[in-house]
């Protein structure tokens, strides 16, 4: 973490200097750049991102009155610990979270009938597949989290509680600000009407989302069909795995999946329920808790449930839903040819709903939300062209439909009758079987097995041999480094900040002087000086030299007296009001922790250059002297840039590309 470049301040370092002192944030504005519906784990991710640009008027709104304080998911996968590091706060999720470390199995026993048994115990998480852990922290936690970031940011973001959309009508043309949304605030007894103009509006309203309602899409696949209760249970039980994550398929009583919980007393039981029929709700059943403490005490038999406290509990009903597409785009021809950007989103559950058993809600909605975020940020902060927006809905929808037909068969297999020993025909499951598809599925719900097709922002495989461990369209692997100037030991994916820049990583081929490796020293020039170069094209004159890319250096070999005052200008840019050096740039292996070179399968011969996206994916592997092929990359979707001034703030002089301001 680097702080005071403009100035030493005293205090806590991860709150950002607001960009303007506020005493308190004003009443709902009439015109907003992007308002999103919905305090959920995909609202609050994609605000958090949003928070972190004070130029962009930001504002999130939520029916209830407050902040969630119990219940929901808890579940948060490799991948998402990763996206939280880049929020600042994983270290917190990891110091307060359950982590899972094994999966239990369990099945009848058939030489006791109508008890269970243990049949085998798995790894969570395979070696090496990402360096955080799958935890459980309670979704409440989590979004405590994002408020503080938000808090926390240059915007100083909080959201606005107790107001509820009534009304979304989006304009086919005209100005800029195309939506316009009608909200209720309660204040007591007081039920007043705000009308809220902007230019985004994002629906993070969860499975019965209006504005997905609004804008003419619908949910398909099967209806709600499966209740399921759930219950966070204080108690005393002599079942063995208590404290590991179980999946438990009885004879005759059902299923249960039990997950271990934060604070190591707290425990979580699913307990699958009734078929319901078309159109019947959960809620009408009257499922009581004691039904449920009832149903998981059969399923454990012959191990004893003495339940002391239920700190929370729920009935719902889910089925395997998804939406065609999360916008209002449309790719229609109009007359000169294009069809309509999209000016209305849709996230998570408003768009995608599934089972819980495989903990995929909650991390599936928040990656929506960091993939949109980064992209609305670019394209409001006149960075890059509207059409980078339609990629959202484009990768988002593949990820979705994937864990929907994920779900389903992980659905089926979790909730089919356990088949007997010698029972070859029944249509049961055999647990073995269920076993295997888990431990093989283990990517997917770790998150890490997201891999986005070559769009404008994510290359072709042309160059993938050059570092085949960090693919294409996959999350940017993270691997240990030792930075340079301090011998710092880290990982170098932790560079990666939820700050809207791209990353350059330049490996270095055989060789540290300039005289044995030309094509890294090449390369800095080129990024420094030529006119072509998306530096010098899309970073705003006056600017940090890193305000829009951030390039970093790893070195294969580095002679000891070696320091980083010998690399090139560009990876010891000087920053901020007093011109600092920042000398953070630069790496090299860390042979202790295992050579990132063999760790990521990276060409020590040629080196080359992976080009990460804002939100940690990788976009690009291109050889060390591919100039026009990182200039075509960048020349796709981005616009260059102009100095002009923040209306807002004159004196500020902040740096906009004219597109969106005028
Ligand atoms: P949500 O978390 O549903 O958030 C949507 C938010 O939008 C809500 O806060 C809602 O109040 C607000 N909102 C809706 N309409 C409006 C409106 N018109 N105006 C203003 N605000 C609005 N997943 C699991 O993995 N395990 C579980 O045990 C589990 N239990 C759950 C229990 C419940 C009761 C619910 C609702 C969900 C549960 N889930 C569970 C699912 C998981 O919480 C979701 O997958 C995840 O929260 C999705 O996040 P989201 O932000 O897309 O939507």
């Amino acid at each position: 973490m680097q702080f005071h470049l403009n100035g030493y301040r005293p205090g806590d370092p991860a709150i950002a200097e607001p960009y303007s002192v506020m005493t308190a944030l004003p009443a709902l504005p009439g015109e907003v750049d992007v308002l999103i519906i919905g305090c959920g784990p995909a609202g609050l991710t994609l605000a958090a991102q949003l928070a972190v640009f004070p130029d962009i008027t930001t504002r999130i709104i939520e029916q209830k009155p407050g902040p969630l304080l119990v219940g929901q998911a808890d579940g948060i996968a490799c991948r998402t610990m990763e996206m939280f590091q880049a929020f600042g706060f994983a270290d917190r999720v990891l110091r307060e979270s359950c982590w899972i470390n094994q999966t239990c199995f369990w099945k009848p026993d058939e030489t006791r009938p109508g008890t269970i048994m243990r049949s085998g115990r798995i790894q969570d998480t395979e070696d090496g597949l990402s360096e955080f852990p799958h935890v459980i922290l309670n979704q409440a936690r989590i979004h405590d989290f994002y408020l503080e970031a938000m808090r926390n940011s240059p915007s100083r973001l909080e959201p606005d509680y107790g107001r509820t959309l009534l009304d979304l009508v989006v304009a086919e043309a005209g100005p800029i600000h195309r939506v316009t949304a009608t909200l209720e605030r309660r204040d007591g007894a007081q039920v007043v009407t705000e009308t809220v103009r902007a230019r985004y509006v994002v629906g993070c309203d969860g499975a019965r989302s209006f504005v997905r309602r609004a804008i003419g899409r619908a949910l398909h696949g099967d209806s709600a069909n499966q209740a399921w209760g759930v219950m966070d249970i204080l108690a005393v039980t002599d079942f063995p795995d208590i404290r590991m994550k179980v999946a438990i398929h009885s004879a005759s009583e059902g299923s249960l999946l039990i997950i271990p919980r934060e604070g190591g007393y707290l425990v979580r039981f699913y307990i699958e329920l009734d078929k319901l029929a078309v159109g019947e709700r959960v809620a009408d059943r009257n499922i009581t808790v004691e039904r449920l403490i009832l149903a998981a005490g059969r399923i454990l038999h012959p191990y004893t449930l003495d339940v002391k406290e239920v700190a929370w509990w729920s009935v719902y009903e889910i089925g395997q839903r998804l939406c065609d597409q999360f916008d209002d785009g449309t790719e229609v021809a109009a007359p000169d040819g294009a069809g309509r950007e999209p000016a209305v989103f849709i996230v998570g559950d408003a768009c995608h709903t599934h089972s819980p058993k495989a903990g995929q809600g909650m991390n599936v909605s928040m990656q929506d939300g960091f993939n949109l975020g980064w992209k609305l940020a670019s394209v409001l902060r006149g960075q890059a062209a509207p059409r980078l927006l339609g990629t959202y809905s484009a990768e988002r929808q593949a990820v979705a439909r994937e864990l929907i037909d994920f779900d389903r068969e992980f659905a089926r297999m979790f909730s089919a009758a356990p088949k007997r020993a010698g029972d070859a025909e029944g249509d049961g499951v055999d647990p073995a079987e269920f076993q295997r598809y888990f431990a093989r599925q283990g990517r997917f719900t770790a998150g890490t097995a997201t891999q986005y097709g070559p769009s404008l922002i994510v290359g072709d495989a042309r160059h993938q041999a050059l570092a085949s461990g960090f693919v294409i369209g996959t999350r940017f692997h993270s691997a240990p480094v030792l930075r340079l100037a301090d011998a710092r030991p880290m990982e170098l994916g932790h560079v990666v900040a939820a700050d809207g820049r791209w990353r350059m990583f330049i490996f270095a081929g055989a060789g540290a002087l300039p005289e044995d490796n030309a094509a890294v020293w090449s390369l800095c020039a080129y990024l420094l000086d030529s006119p072509a170069s998306p530096i010098r094209l899309y970073t705003a004159p006056g600017s940090d030299v890193d305000s829009v890319f951030d390039v970093r250096i790893v070195l294969q070999d580095v002679p000891p007296e070696m320091t980083a005052a010998a690399m090139p200008a560009l990876a010891l840019p000087q920053k901020g009001k007093y011109g600092l050096t920042d000398y953070e740039k630069v790496y090299r292996p860390d042979h202790r922790a295992g050579d990132i070179y063999d760790l990521r399968s990276i060409d020590r011969a040629q080196g080359c250059l992976v080009v990460v996206r804002p939100d940690q994916y990788v976009a690009n592997v291109l050889p060390l002297d591919a100039y026009d092929d990182i200039a075509n990359f960048f020349g796709g979707f981005m616009n260059p840039c102009r100095t002009i001034v923040d209306r807002r703030e004159p004196a500020k002089q902040v740096l906009f590309s004219e597109a969106i301001r005028t």
